[in-house]
């Protein structure tokens, strides 16, 4: 399943300025905004679209009162969690792209996200060639 988002396409072609929809939403954004016609339109777009804040976010929604997590592979309770794209990012990390949809990310705990970088290494991108078989990294 891909998580791409109407909005973010032809996000490079559409014009930007007073007067055009805003990416997000549609409505016409005015004064000196670009994309979006508000913050929250802004923020969501960030969120949504870049690992480091979509992340974040998914931590803090995961976060209970206690400050503990749950893990989503394996229900153990957990102090600390890493954030896994349930549909594999290939690198994307560092790129802005609709493969960071909180809808999905994930939390793992330590165990669990490292078993499953493990599983995701065997499998090979059309790209890459596939490499020698080691025990540690
Ligand atoms: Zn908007
Ligand atoms: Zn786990
Ligand atoms: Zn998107």
């Amino acid at each position: 399943m891909r998580y791409e988002c109407p909005e973010m396409h032809g996000l490079s072609e559409r014009p930007e300025g007073a007067g055009y929809p805003c990416i997000r939403c549609g409505t016409p954004v005015s004064g000196r905004r670009l994309r979006w016609c508000s913050d929250e339109c802004g923020r969501w777009f960030a969120n949504n679209h870049w690992f480091n804040y979509a992340a974040l976010e998914v931590k803090k929604a995961a976060r209970r009162d206690d400050g503990y997590y749950i893990c989503v592979g394996c229900s153990e309770v957990v102090g600390q969690v890493e954030v896994d794209h349930i549909e594999r990012a290939w690198g994307a990390h560092n790129q802005k792209s609709c493969i960071h949809h909180q809808v999905n990310l994930r939390v793992l705990c330590i165990p669990c996200h490292r078993r499953r970088t493990r599983e995701q290494a065997s499998e090979t991108s059309p790209t890459t060639a596939p490499s020698m078989p080691s025990t540690r990294r």
